[in-house]
């Protein structure tokens, strides 16, 4: 067992420059929101992680819970919980009942980016956390990468070459810890409108979390 403390950003953190000006800058208009680095959702002993990219600005970085409040968390949430990853009900201001059942959801970037979109500087200070949580998870079994930044960032951690392992969608790889890593196509409002991803899809790799191999 590993004793990792700081697989969570503190509160006020402020490595990315950019990412805390952004922050304040919302904190301005919605002082009422999150407004700061977005936890994890689920326990850490659970066998599967989800891995998102960044909080959104109207999402978890208001509610404070990942994918809690857009349309990404609408379509990952309505998966989980037809698939039995999740109980309860959810609510998009969090204000649910919503509990996890072993699995987790992290994000490789804690903090809301401008745009939806990390710089390659702000995932690089955000690894870390995520690094630690990788390592703290004591069993963990299987990973899923929602989009090509959170797939090529578990494979970073594991020193896995990109260009060996090009992501696409429902790719299945064996890590070399024997843990599994599934990507997928991120559940984003602007992928499933454009029908990149269907929920039949989404479904189809939500269900390779829950069967046995
Ligand atoms: N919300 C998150 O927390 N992460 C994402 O990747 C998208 C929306």
């Amino acid at each position: 067992m590993y004793k990792i403390k700081n697989y969570q950003p503190p509160q006020n953190c402020n490595k990315c420059d950019r990412l805390y000006k952004f922050r304040k800058l919302i904190k301005n208009d919605n002082p009422n929101w999150h407004n700061n680095p977005v936890n994890s959702f689920g326990s850490i002993n659970s066998k599967i992680l989800i891995v998102g990219l960044a909080p959104g600005k109207k999402g978890a970085n208001r509610t404070g819970r990942p994918f809690t409040g857009d349309g990404a968390g609408n379509t990952l949430f309505q998966a989980l919980l037809k698939y039995k990853l999740a109980f309860g009900y959810y609510e998009m201001n969090g204000h649910d009942n919503l509990k996890l059942n072993d699995c987790r959801i992290t994000n490789i970037v804690k903090c809301v980016p401008p745009k939806n979109r990390p710089t390659k500087d702000e995932i690089e200070n955000c690894k870390e956390f995520l690094k630690n949580e990788l390592l703290i998870m004591p069993n963990l079994k299987k990973i899923l990468a929602l989009g090509r930044d959170a797939f090529n960032s578990i494979l970073s951690h594991y020193n896995l070459q990109i260009s060996k392992h090009k992501f696409k969608h429902q790719i299945s790889l064996l890590l070399p810890d024997n843990k599994i890593l599934l990507g997928s196509y991120h559940c984003s409002r602007y992928n499933i409108n454009t029908k990149r991803l269907t929920i039949n899809m989404f479904d189809k790799i939500i269900n390779e979390l829950v069967i046995k191999n």
